[in-house]
């Protein structure tokens, strides 16, 4: 009899304690546990069950620890690959985080929820029989005579039907039927549950929040969650408690079912022709990708020059070899129209990930993947981890942006782990942009990545002409509004002629912030760092970090005078503001609080798309991606907001932005032209944005890095701490840069280091919780992340700072 042992990832470790553990496997599991299936396993000193990932199974005992036994293996087959267990290790290694949370990310979401669904039935809804098949006129006829809603499971049972009867489903598709469930309850994003009132009369009396809630619902009939906090000014708790009394309920409309459950496949795949650039382009990258040695190659294309294009045809030919591809766009509600694109050509082995779907659709789209039933991931960054087996390709798509960058634990950057996926599959990494990062146009420069360019737009279109307004001038000239006298002719002419237009607005709401004119204050957020955004739509003042609201009042709440005002501006009134001063003009805002569900925002751009509106008003989400053939005019409102930002990527984004929101216009046949309004129009940056003269900004960012020291050149590792005390805060980081100094000079002399002081962070204070920053000037070797890793596990050992948490990040998009 062999003896085997099974070493797992444990979940919810903290930091501090994690490691792999080893467990004996009963002779009664060795044929069903494998790496890479779930287990249950005793921890802990009461035994309790943990559920745990088991990454290898040896005869040998390699750890230290009491021999304890596996209880249960959870899988029948493996969910993750052995790629997948060495990205376990190197997530752990590279971000800091334990292994549970490594496998985490490479599960899909909705992996570890009971599907418990139920089924009521729609009241109300006139129902002609013979248009129902036996089954589904069983399942109706149940329902009608049940007051709760009834389980899957049981409605099959009692009604005698398959167990893997689709009846329920169809009638829920076709409105008949409502569907709620444990799964729909856990859905992380709120936007995707809807509220009602029920038929119930409140038992007792309901508070002034509660009653906000009703008089809403009352109004509105249903609303998402999100819109009833946000126009009652209330947390979900509110309507959570409303819920639990029985008052309203939640549930799921039909409007969230999986939308690209409709795609088909193409009967014929359209034949794309290439330009010649595009071609040469497209040649080199082929070579690359057949060479069978992988690689990473920088596709630097200005905007409109076909991209896409480019790498559909790579696409073709790695399908063709019966390998498979990942493309990676920033935000997938920025980009239905690539989304479209993709489905057109591929059809149904197209499989789609980001966080707008439900946990069983993206649990539905990765066992797709796992069965080998599709040969494309599309999607944002947690598309990476789609877990293909042959890997030939994977496509980042603006691969500067920060959206590929994860801000919480593990704080991994999707180029990484793609890099990491691509060298073990030999498969070619294309980063594709107008606007590189730094670091990546380093690197194609200094040849460790492949460089091909796409120098000029697709059919001739020429890029926009831009032209910059001093807003100080139009000051001196009385214009106080924020559309300058340039813009707004421009604009009037452009709805003339049946042109279309976007205008870009840095910010949400609609005055960036609130102050006193008597004392000056300006009013922030109670548990913030941060001023209150006035939203005119529920008259409130709003904190965009933790969600508190007020209702907005002139008296202000330092010296109590009747004197508190708005200034600065945001979308809102820039929508009013145009309809003011055009008011023919018609006018689409689009921002966060308008496009609160992707569906809203994919309806909206296609009525752009046809016409119905003139100009589109919107914030960072219409700069990008957006291909209209008719848009000829861009404005942006000011530029000094993305200018005069806070680290030293600011002027990397601002010229990313600019061009990019410039790059909106005369995509097609009609030429463009591009508004920039500044009150510093002297700035360099805005100059080589206007030219879109990306190497001549290069060359003036890269010598700055030089010369600070800042990547390339040096990695940047940010130690944070976090508390609710400030002084503690700064004192435990105090005594880490102690420890690091003494570790560093004892262990690691040979590390190249440069360690600054700490310091508050940019927004010092979140939530009601203080946040103080380390910057350490390193180089990302492994022997350097062991240290910090040290320096982690004896920081949370310290009982003296055991309220303060502290957390690490190499090279973050943002310094903290
Ligand atoms: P980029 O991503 O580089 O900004 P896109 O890939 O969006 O550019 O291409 C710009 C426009 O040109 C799109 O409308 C696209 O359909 C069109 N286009 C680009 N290349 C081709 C081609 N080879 N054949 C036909 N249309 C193309
Ligand atoms: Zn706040």
């Amino acid at each position: 009899m062999s003896i085997l042992f099974a070493r797992v990832a444990v979940e919810n470790t903290a930091y501090h304690f994690d490691r792999t553990f080893d467990y004996l496997v009963p002779e009664a599991l060795l044929e069903q546990a494998k790496p890479g299936c779930r287990a249950l396993v005793p921890f802990g000193a009461g035994n309790s069950q943990r559920l745990a990932m088991i990454l290898e199974i040896s005869p040998e005992k390699k750890t230290q620890n009491e021999m304890k036994q596996v209880v249960a293996v959870l899988d029948e087959a493996p969910l993750l690959t052995s790629e997948a267990i060495s990205l376990v290790y190197w997530l752990k290694d590279r971000c800091f985080c334990t292994l549970f949370e490594a496998v985490k990310l490479l599960l899909p979401a909705g992996i570890n929820v009971r599907l418990k669904t139920e089924y009521t039935l729609v009241q109300g809804k006139a129902q002609e029989m013979e248009t129902f098949s036996v089954e589904e006129r069983t399942v109706l006829q149940y329902l009608a005579g049940c007051s709760r809603p009834v389980e899957r499971e049981k409605l099959l049972k009692a009604t005698g039907l398959p167990v893997d009867s689709t009846a329920p489903e169809k009638l829920f598709k076709r409105g008949f039927l409502q569907k709620t469930g444990a799964a729909v309850r856990q859905i992380k994003d709120a936007a995707q549950k809807m509220v009602r009132l029920t038929d119930e009369e409140p038992l007792s009396k309901l508070t002034p929040k509660q009653r906000a809630v009703c008089r809403i619902l009352q109004e509105a009939g249903s609303a998402s969650l999100k819109e009833v906090c946000y126009f009652a000014g209330v947390t979900p708790a509110v309507v959570n408690t409303l819920v639990t009394k029985g008052v309203a309920c939640y549930y799921e409309t039909e409007i969230y079912r999986n939308p690209y459950d409709q795609v088909q496949n193409p009967v014929v795949q359209q034949e794309l022709l290439l330009s010649d650039e595009q071609q040469s382009a497209y040649q080199h990258l082929l070579a690359q990708y057949r060479s069978g040695m992988g690689g990473v190659s920088l596709l630097f294309g200005v905007t409109g020059s076909g991209k896409t294009s480019v790498f559909m045809r790579l696409i073709d030919e790695v399908l063709a070899d019966g390998k498979q591809t990942i493309v990676m766009v920033p935000e997938i509600s920025l980009t239905p129209q690539s989304l479209a694109r993709f489905h057109q050509r591929y059809g149904r082995r197209v499989a789609v990930f980001h966080s707008g779907l439900s946990l069983s659709e993206r649990l539905d789209e990765w066992k797709r993947v796992r069965r080998g039933e599709v040969s494309i991931a599309v999607g944002t960054r947690s598309a990476v981890f789609a877990p293909f087996d042959h890997l030939g390709l994977v496509v980042m798509d603006e691969e500067q942006e920060h959206t590929y960058k994860s801000e919480s634990s593990p704080r991994y950057h999707a180029r990484d782990v793609a890099k990491f996926r691509c060298a073990y599959h030999k498969a070619l990494l294309v980063l594709a942009s107008a606007t590189p990062s730094i670091e990546s146009y380093y690197f194609a420069q200094v040849g460790r990545y492949t460089f091909n360019r796409l120098p000029s737009r697709y059919g001739g279109a020429r890029l926009p002409q831009v032209r910059f307004v001093d807003m100080n001038r139009e000051l001196e000239a009385g214009n106080e509004s924020i559309y300058s006298r340039a813009l707004l002719a421009e604009l009037e002419k452009n709805i003339k002629i049946h042109k279309q237009s976007i205008i870009l607005l840095n910010r949400r709401g609609y005055n960036t912030f609130v102050s006193c004119k008597s004392c000056g204050n300006v009013v922030t957020c109670p548990n913030c760092s941060i001023s209150l955004t006035y939203h005119a739509a529920n008259q409130r003042l709003m904190c965009h970090y933790c969600g508190y609201s007020v209702p907005f009042s002139t008296e202000c709440p330092t010296c109590h005078a009747d004197k508190v005002h708005y200034a600065g501006f945001g979308t809102q009134r820039a929508e009013q503001q145009l309809l003011e001063l055009l008011p023919e003009a018609r006018v689409l805002r689009l921002d966060t609080d308008v496009a609160m569900t992707r569906f809203a925002y994919e309806e909206k751009l296609q009525s752009f798309a046809r016409g119905e509106y003139d100009v589109i008003v919107g914030t960072q989400m219409v700069a990008k991606g957006l291909d209209f053939e008719n848009v000829t005019l861009v404005g942006v409102l000011s530029a000094d907001q993305a200018l005069y930002g806070d680290d030293f990527r600011s002027y990397e984004r601002a010229f990313d932005l600019l061009t990019q929101v410039a790059g909106r216009a005369g995509r097609g046949q009609y030429a463009g032209e591009a508004i920039i309004q500044t009150f510093t129009p002297e700035n360099s940056v805005l100059a080589l944005a206007a030219r879109q003269d990306y190497p001549a900004f290069y060359e003036g960012e890269i010598a700055v890095r030089k010369g600070m020291l800042y990547p390339p050149f040096a990695d940047l590792c940010v130690v944070g701490f976090v508390g609710i005390h400030e002084e503690k805060v700064a004192r435990a980081s105090e005594a880490f840069l102690q420890m690091l100094r003494s570790l560093a000079q004892a262990e690691y002399p040979q590390e190249p280091m440069r360690v600054l002081n700490p310091s508050p962070a940019l927004i010092g204070k979140v939530s009601n919780k203080y946040r103080y920053k380390l910057i350490v000037k390193c180089r990302n070797s492994r022997s350097f992340r062991q240290m910090i890793s040290r320096l982690l596990i004896a920081f949370a050992k310290d009982r003296t700072y055991r309220d303060v948490t502290a957390f690490a990040d190499i090279n973050p998009d943002r310094i903290l």
